[in-house]
C-alpha cells in the first residue's frame, strides 16, 4: 500500500439533499488510515452528527435514518470543521462518488470562509477502471462483488468502513502493480506539463501570495496572485478548461518560484509591482495598464481632462476622479454619466461638432450646447453626477499601515500607504521603522490606488496612521 503513503482518509457524508452549493451535512464519517507502505496500517475511525440548521426532508430522513431530533443537539459543521481538516491531513481523500462528498466539504468551508484542497481518490472511478466489465458500481454492488463485511449502510462511518474494506479487498484480489496503475489515472490530480516535476504543486502553500512561472530564460513568463497559490497553480494546468495563454504557458514552462503574503491585498500589491518591473510575456492584461490615469474638472465650459498616472502629482489626488484603467475607461465612463443625466456630449470632450451636440439632436442633453443650458448650472450637475468617483481625501497626516494577518499563522502584513500610494510592505516592526526613516517618495499606481480605496472603504482591515519621522 506504499501507493497511498502516508495516509488514506475514507470518507463519508450524510446530507440533507443533493445539491452542495445549498444542501447542508447532517452526519461526517471518516476511517483515517495511515501506512508507511511496509508495517501495518494504523486505523482510527471517528463519525458526528451535525446539525444542518435546516429540516431535514422526510424521505432523507427514511433513507439514512438520521432525523430532525438527532441532530438537534449535534454541532453546526463549523465546530467539527477542524476536526474535519485534521482527519484528513495529507491523506488521499477517498469516497464513493467522490465529487459529492468533496464538493460538499469544499462549499461547508468555503462558507466558513477557509479552503479546502485534497487528492481525490473516487471509488466508483477506481472499481470502474479495475472491474470494467461490471456493469453496477454503486455500493452495494462492489459490496456484493467483493463480500464485503458491512454494518450501518447509508450511516456515514458504515459507508466510510466498507470503502477501507473495498481497498483492502482489492489488494487480496489484484496485483499491487495493477491497482497502482488505475489509482495514479483516477487521482484527481492536474496533469502538470511533462517537462515540470511531478512534485512542483506539493512544494506550493495553500495559502496567498505570488506564483512565478519560468520558462528558460531568465525572466518569467507569466506572473499570478492567488488566495491559495496551490490550488491556483494546478488550475492553470487542469485539464478541464485550458485558457490560450494557459496552453501556451503549459508549453514553456520549466520551473515554478513563489512569494507568500499574509493576505489578498499584499498578493495583489506584489503582483503588480513584479508584472510591471519584469514585464512578463504573457501577462497581456495587466500590462496594457500603463496609461491608466485619473479625471480632472477644469472650470464651467471646460472639457473635463484625462490626467495619465504617471503625470499626476499624489497629494493632489483629491479633487480628481477616478482612477481609471484606461483613457477609454475614462470616456466610456463619461458617456454613461451622459447619457444617465442628460449632459452635454460636446462638454464633455465626447464629440467636437459645430452647433447642438448629438445628444441633444436626439433630445437626451439638457443644452449646454445651445445655450438652453448655463454652462455653470452644467457644471453643477457635472460635478454632482461625478461626485461617487472622487477619489477620497487621504485620511491622515501622513503615511500610515494596513494591517493584513494571515488566517493561518501568525504572520501580519503592515502595507505602508500615504496618499493612496502604496510605499512598500514590511513583515516586522523593525523593517517598518527603517521604511519610515527613509520613506520612498509616493508614487501614484492607478491600479494599486483602486484597490487601496476599496480596501480603506470596505473598512475590513485595521489601519493605524503612522508617525512621519523626519530625518532633517
Ligand atoms: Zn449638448
Amino acid at each position: 500500500m506504499s501507493l497511498f503513503a502516508p495516509a488514506l482518509a475514507f470518507v463519508d457524508l450524510e446530507t440533507t439533499g443533493t445539491a452542495a452549493a445549498g444542501d447542508a451535512i447532517t452526519e461526517v464519517g471518516i476511517v483515517r488510515v495511515e501506512t508507511d507502505g511496509v508495517g501495518a496500517p494504523r486505523v482510527s475511525e471517528w463519525s458526528t452528527l451535525v446539525n444542518p440548521g435546516v429540516p431535514i426532508p422526510p424521505e432523507i430522513q427514511a433513507l439514512t435514518g438520521i432525523t430532525d431530533a438527532m441532530v438537534r443537539a449535534a454541532p453546526p459543521f463549523a465546530a467539527i470543521a477542524g476536526e474535519v481538516l485534521q482527519r484528513t491531513a495529507d491523506a488521499i481523500f477517498v469516497a464513493h462518488n467522490a465529487r459529492f462528498d468533496y464538493g460538499f466539504l469544499k462549499h461547508a468551508f468555503a462558507r466558513l470562509d477557509r479552503t479546502f484542497t485534497a487528492r481525490v481518490l473516487c471509488t466508483v472511478k477506481l472499481s470502474r477502471r479495475l472491474y470494467p466489465d461490471a456493469t453496477r458500481h454503486n455500493l452495494d454492488s462492489i459490496i456484493a462483488r467483493h463480500a464485503l463485511p458491512v454494518a450501518g449502510r447509508h450511516r456515514a462511518l458504515g459507508d466510510a468502513r466498507a470503502l477501507w474494506a473495498f481497498v483492502q479487498a482489492l489488494y487480496r484480489e489484484l496485483p499491487e502493480e495493477t491497482i497502482a496503475v488505475a489509482a495514479k489515472r483516477v487521482l484527481r490530480t492536474p496533469s502538470l506539463p511533462p517537462q515540470l516535476a511531478p512534485e512542483a504543486l506539493d512544494a506550493l502553500p495553500e495559502a496567498p501570495g505570488v506564483y512565478l512561472f519560468y520558462g528558460l530564460n531568465a525572466l518569467p513568463l507569466y506572473v499570478g496572485k492567488s488566495k491559495n497559490l496551490r490550488e491556483r497553480v494546478g488550475a492553470h494546468f487542469s485539464s478541464d478548461y485550458r485558457s490560450p495563454t494557459d496552453l501556451r504557458v503549459s508549453a514553456e514552462i520549466r520551473r515554478i518560484e513563489f512569494e507568500e503574503t499574509a493576505g489578498e491585498i499584499g498578493a495583489l500589491l506584489r503582483e503588480s509591482t513584479l508584472v510591471k518591473s519584469l514585464l512578463p510575456a504573457h501577462n497581456h492584461a495587466l500590462r496594457r495598464k500603463e496609461e491608466s490615469g485619473v479625471l480632472a474638472l477644469g472650470e464651467p465650459g471646460d472639457t473635463p481632462r484625462f490626467i495619465p498616472a504617471a503625470a499626476v502629482e499624489p497629494s493632489a489626488l483629491p479633487g480628481h476622479y477616478g482612477p481609471f484603467t484606461s483613457r477609454r475607461q475614462a470616456r466610456e465612463t463619461l458617456r454613461h454619466l451622459a447619457s444617465d443625466h442628460a449632459l452635454c456630449w460636446k462638454v464633455l470632450g465626447l464629440e467636437k461638432r459645430r452647433g447642438a451636440c448629438f445628444a441633444r439632436q436626439v433630445k437626451r442633453c439638457a443644452g449646454a450646447c445651445v445655450g438652453a443650458e448655463p454652462l455653470a448650472a452644467h457644471h453643477d450637475r457635472l460635478t454632482a453626477a461625478l461626485a461617487p468617483l472622487a477619489v477620497p481625501r487621504w485620511p491622515f497626516a501622513g503615511p500610515a499601515a494596513l494591517r493584513e494577518r494571515a488566517l493561518v499563522g501568525d504572520r501580519v502584513d503592515a502595507h505602508v500607504i500615504d496618499q493612496w500610494c502604496w510605499l512598500g510592505t514590511a513583515r516586522d516592526d523593525g523593517e517598518l521603522g527603517r521604511m519610515l526613516e527613509a520613506p520612498p517618495r509616493p508614487v501614484f499606481d492607478a491600479d494599486i490606488a483602486r484597490l487601496l480605496i476599496r480596501a480603506f472603504t470596505r473598512g475590513a482591515h485595521d489601519v493605524v496612521p503612522l508617525a512621519r519621522v523626519t530625518t532633517d
